[in-house]
C-alpha cells in the first residue's frame, strides 16, 4: 500500500485536504496523517488532495510490498 506525506514547512494549513479527505488529512496547527497506509479505495481521493494542495506540500511516500 502506498503512504503519503505532508511536507511541514511547506503546509499553509488551509484544510483543502482535509475537506476533501477527512479519513487521511486532520489539519489544525499542525498537519497530521491519520492512516500509516493508503488502502487501495482511497487512493484516488488522496491523488485528488494532492492536486489540490496550493503549496504542493502533499507527496506520496514509498509503496510496501505487504
Ligand atoms: S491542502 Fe496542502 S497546504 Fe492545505 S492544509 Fe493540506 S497539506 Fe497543507
Amino acid at each position: 500500500m502506498k503512504k503519503v506525506k505532508i511536507i511541514e514547512e511547506q503546509c499553509i494549513f488551509c484544510g483543502q485536504c482535509e475537506a476533501i479527505i477527512p479519513e487521511v488529512f486532520k489539519i489544525t496547527d499542525k498537519a497530521e496523517i491519520l492512516l500509516e497506509e493508503i488502502p487501495e479505495g482511497l487512493e484516488e481521493r488522496v491523488q485528488e488532495a494532492i492536486d489540490a494542495c496550493p503549496t504542493d506540500a502533499i507527496v506520496w511516500g514509498e509503496e510496501t510490498t505487504s
